[in-house]
């Protein structure tokens, strides 16, 4: 649709001579699904919402040539009943901090002179001429940025441990493999700001000594894959990729490399193996991929998310950074909202916010006036969380306490309506789909679990399977190989512990 509006709007811009004026330009994701598509017009920052091809004519007719703006595609406040403009005044964004998304939704991220405006590349001239390599480590590691692919693990320390094995070749690795049914920040972070993802990965590159980077990406994200492939281009071009980069003496190229939308690709060795052209499957840790890792030479791993919030953090510092957040988790996180939520997007937070104030306050609350039942954080492997959770600061730890995780992203609200039970053998049919079977408690263990949570839904379950079901979970992941397996009965234990009478239910009126 955002394409046949932009086509409506040139041709009719065209067709009052302003096609030199004005200009239309396509930019990734704005982040509110639910209004979606959305017009911005500038200077004056009005926000149309939920447009049409059709609309295109009223909006050059009326607001370009004329100066008055269109009501009806104005955004209506739900609680206020109110039009407001500026979409900063908008429950959606008041709360939101965009530090990873900053340039989605402002710039065409096919042209790289529009990321270059925004202070595109200036914090990888800084490094290479400001600081050696182990000092950039340092800001890294005092900004306290950890990795936002699930791991938390924290991003300076990963890359010092990649830069102090030695060895002729090394490699920055992005994992753009984004698996969780749902999310799409990473997505959206490559079709709406590649570049920063690129220019994240050459720091990287200089930190640990790599002059080669690779992408993984899905087959599945086209759009993703072209901007990709535009903007290396590009860089390649302005001599910021390639040899001798600022005539610094650097070198750092990239590469892509397709994926086939395996969910346990996301885990890093299992990704590395799929690069080499392998089975993608796990391998035990150690070594970790900062020893031996792609084609066994020392390998760093993040994923998009955790490499967009590179740059800012090397131009503004790491006590700029390190003020965001909570004491242990710095900074903000991307988070796919959806399910029974009235504004499903994708936003960006500070660490530390409460699932209250997202989901009430940017969620705009539950869909058609229903009661809030649960929020599942962490994807599949995740967690569910109660109306007692809501509270609850959102970082790393806390999520984890309260017997979910952050996992990459994905928040998926439920109401009233939904049934729990169904809820974790949806996301077990998921798990069981997606083990890539090496190990047999992964592979056999979560189809028992699977079979159980079927039986318990068809109502022929019985008190002694609710005990199996627990005991089998522990025993899963205790002894899986990799985080899928480790984690993949998150759904049915922390259902089990939030919503046991529902459990009860099914087996005691045998349905
Ligand atoms: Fe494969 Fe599951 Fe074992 Fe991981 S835990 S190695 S996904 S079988």
């Amino acid at each position: 649709a955002s394409d046949a509006i932009a086509e409506k709007l040139k041709a009719e811009l065209a067709a009052n001579n302003l096609q030199e004026d004005v200009q239309v330009i396509l930019t990734g994701c704005f982040g509110f699904c639910e209004k979606g598509p959305i017009v911005k017009v500038l200077p004056d920052n009005t926000f149309y919402t939920q447009v049409k091809p059709e609309d295109a004519s009223e909006i050059v007719k009326e607001h370009v040539i004329k100066g008055r703006k269109v009501e009806r595609l104005l955004y209506i406040d739900p609680t206020k009943k109110e039009t407001i403009e500026d979409s900063k005044q908008m429950g959606f964004y008041r709360k939101q901090m965009r530090i990873a998304l900053r340039n989605c939704g402002f710039i065409n991220p096919e042209n790289i002179d529009e990321y270059i405006a925004r202070d595109g590349y200036q914090a990888l001239g800084k490094v290479l001429t400001e600081y050696t390599p182990q000092e950039t480590i340092e800001v890294i590691k005092k900004s306290g940025l950890r990795g936002r692919g699930g791991g938390g693990f924290p991003t300076g320390l990963k890359w010092e441990i990649a830069s102090k094995n030695q060895a002729d070749q090394k490699y920055v690795v992005c994992n753009a493999d984004e698996g969780d049914p749902g999310a799409f920040m990473d997505r959206s972070i490559l079709e709406g700001d590649p570049h920063s993802v690129i220019e994240a990965m050459a720091i990287c590159g200089y930190c640990i000594g790599a002059s080669k980077g690779l992408i993984y990406i899905r087959a599945e994200y086209p759009l993703a894959i072209n901007r990709l492939k535009i903007a290396i281009e590009q860089a390649r071009e302005y001599g910021l990729l390639g040899n001798d980069i600022f005539g610094t003496g650097f070198s750092f190229d990239l590469e892509l490399r397709y994926g086939a939308g395996a969910f346990v690709c996301g885990e890093e060795t299992a990704l590395i193996h799929s690069m080499e052209g392998l089975r993608g499957e796990p391998s035990n840790k150690p070594p970790y991929p900062a020893q031996s890792g792609y084609m066994g030479k020392p390998t760093n791993v993040n994923n998009v998310e955790t490499y967009a919030n590179v740059p800012p953090i090397i131009l503004k510092g790491a006590d700029w950074y390190s003020s965001i957040g909570t004491e242990k988790s710095k900074g903000t996180k991307v988070f796919a909202l959806a399910g029974k939520i009235n504004n499903v997007g994708l936003i960006e937070v500070p660490m530390g916010i409460t699932l209250r104030e997202v989901i009430f306050e940017i969620g705009g609350g539950i869909k058609n006036g229903k009661k809030f039942k649960a929020v599942q954080t962490g994807g599949p492997s995740g967690g569910c969380l109660t109306e007692s959770h809501l509270d609850t600061p959102i970082d790393f730890d806390n999520l984890v306490a309260a017997g979910s995780m952050m996992g990459s992203g994905g928040m998926i609200v439920m109401d009233e309506d939904d049934c729990m039970v169904s809820v974790a053998k949806f996301y077990l049919d998921f798990t069981v789909e997606e083990s890539c079977g090496k190990c047999s408690p992964c592979r056999i263990g979560n189809k028992r679990l699977y079979e159980l949570l079927d039986r318990i839904t068809k109502g022929e379950g019985t008190m002694e399977d609710l005990e199996r079901l627990r005991n089998l979970s522990q025993v899963i992941k205790d002894t899986s190989l990799c985080g899928l397996g480790q984690t993949s009965p998150n759904p049915v234990l922390s259902t089990l512990d939030n919503f046991y009478d529902e459990y009860v239910a099914h087996v005691e009126d045998k349905k």
